[in-house]
């Protein structure tokens, strides 16, 4: 099967829809095995499953699936002639694996009706100084949950940073401290919508036995309830009664309580009770670690400068990394493509928009030439259009701001201009950047995208 780029990406769409819209028994029965076996202009054939659910799929989900393959492979609703098919059991590579191994699904999937994810352990973090003081107090919480020193625990941080994470692993070492206690994890977002059911159902008391009768409360993106009065006001009451009754309360949010507006005054004091911990972004070195776990028991044949080389690149976070990681696989297994450098950085560039900008001369006159549409050779040469000497300038003054070289160096990558040359163009384009907006703005945006 020859895969294109765009078809690939297609399928990694299809297979995030679906899964996210599955109930996660059936996500993880059949759905996040899924393997795309063949793909015509009418027909896509999927495999990786028995016999048994390659049936019941097309007894039940058939629409379902089909809905989805023809909304992220643009194939036309009315196109009678798209089909696709299911095989049971068929493999499209020998080295073919689920290509969402990277990707700790965010479905709780167990026999337990607590919501935890048993993938996100204490074990699976890659703890680093960035986590430090949230990782203790979790694993703190997680060991003593009945007697704990934060309560409740409030972990905040940006997203992708591993918040998610970290309130699972504390779950799931309070289960396996003590097996028989109750635990209840939900996302805001869950817990309001089954507030604002039982308010309008009539079925508020069942929602106040599942989350006030509990041992240990997890909720998740409390963010949410920014706004939502009759869910705060449900919520201070479950805190209350649970923090009372000596009852361990977690709580994860994309900022400090203080920071959500519109959060009553006295949610945000009762938050601010407890411990508050921030994970910030990693380090280079942390982001080198997760790499390194990420890709340990996958048998990922990537080699130490490609890992240092993404943790390099991808610097804003570890959900992010997760997804390059997972395409970099996909690249390997459905297309077999070797997981060279240039590889790596087409992938960087197609699903983040990242573009290993080094800080070089060189660079810097093709990023202003790319910016202000001017051509490359223009800048290096002696034209004197007043456009073309204007990049020039800016390009110059670019240099001597982000690197470290001399006036007369940086003249020499200018097609050999004189020292005095660069002198005259920083000093011109000083001014013009104090005066102009819009070119403050090209500057800033070009010094931006060159990577440290
Ligand atoms: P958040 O809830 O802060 O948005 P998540 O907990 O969902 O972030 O993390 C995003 C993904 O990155 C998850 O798959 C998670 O397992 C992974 N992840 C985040 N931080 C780490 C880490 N320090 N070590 C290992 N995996 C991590
Ligand atoms: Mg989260």
């Amino acid at each position: 099967m020859n895969l294109s780029q765009q078809e690939l990406k297609n399928w990694n769409q299809f297979l995030t829809r679906v899964n996210d819209d599955l109930d996660p028994e059936e996500s993880e029965a059949w759905g996040t095995k899924l393997k795309l076996v063949d793909i015509s202009p009418n027909q896509i054939t999927i495999g990786g499953i028995n016999h048994f659910f390659s049936n019941w799929i097309k007894e039940h989900y058939y629409s379902f699936l089909r809905n989805r393959l023809i909304d992220c492979f643009e194939k036309k609703e009315n196109e009678e002639i798209f089909r696709f098919n299911i095989h049971s059991n068929t493999e499209t590579k020998e080295n073919s694996k689920s290509v969402n191994t990277f990707v700790n699904s965010s479905k709780s999937s167990n026999k337990h009706s607590d919501g935890l994810n048993p993938n996100y352990t204490f074990d699976n973090f890659v703890n680093g100084e960035n986590s430090e003081i949230a990782y203790a107090a979790a694993e703190a919480v997680g060991e003593k949950i009945t007697d704990s020193k934060y309560n409740p625990l409030f972990i905040c941080g940006d997203v992708g940073l591993g918040k998610t994470h970290l309130i699972h692993g504390i779950g799931l070492k309070a289960r396996e401290k003590k097996a028989d206690l109750k635990i209840r994890y939900a996302s805001s977002k869950e817990f309001t919508n089954e507030v604002i059911n039982g308010i309008r159902f009539g079925g508020i008391h069942e929602v106040r036995n599942k989350y006030r009768y509990v041992d240990l409360l997890l909720i998740d993106d409390i963010h949410f309830i920014e706004k939502k009065e009759a869910t705060q006001e449900e919520f201070f009451h479950t805190f209350n009664d649970l923090i009372q009754n000596n009852k361990q309360i977690v709580i994860t949010a994309d900022r400090y309580p203080r920071e959500i507006k519109n959060l009553e005054e006295r949610l945000v004091n009762r938050f601010n009770s407890g411990m508050v911990a921030r994970i910030n972004p990693p380090n280079l070195e942390t982001r080198e670690a997760i790499i390194r776990n990420k890709v340990e028991d996958t048998g990922l044949p990537i080699d130490d400068k490609t890992i240092n080389f993404i943790a390099a690149s991808v610097k804003t976070n570890v959900r992010d990394i997760e997804g390059i990681l997972v395409n970099i696989e996909a690249n390997w297994s459905l297309l077999g493509q070797d997981i060279s450098l240039e590889t790596v950085k087409r992938i960087l560039k197609e699903v983040l928009n990242i573009e290993n900008n080094p800080k070089t001369v060189d660079n810097i006159i093709k990023l202003v030439a790319d910016k202000l549409q001017v051509k490359t050779g223009d800048i290096k040469s002696n034209k004197r259009d007043s456009e073309i000497s204007r990049a020039r300038q800016i390009a110059m003054f670019t240099a001597k701001e982000v690197t470290n070289l001399s006036y007369p160096v940086i003249g020499k990558h200018f097609g050999g201009k004189n020292h005095t040359t660069v002198i005259h163009a920083c000093k011109k384009t000083k001014e013009r950047i104090s005066e102009d907006a819009e070119l403050r703005q090209v500057v800033t945006s070009i010094i931006r995208d060159l990577s440290n």
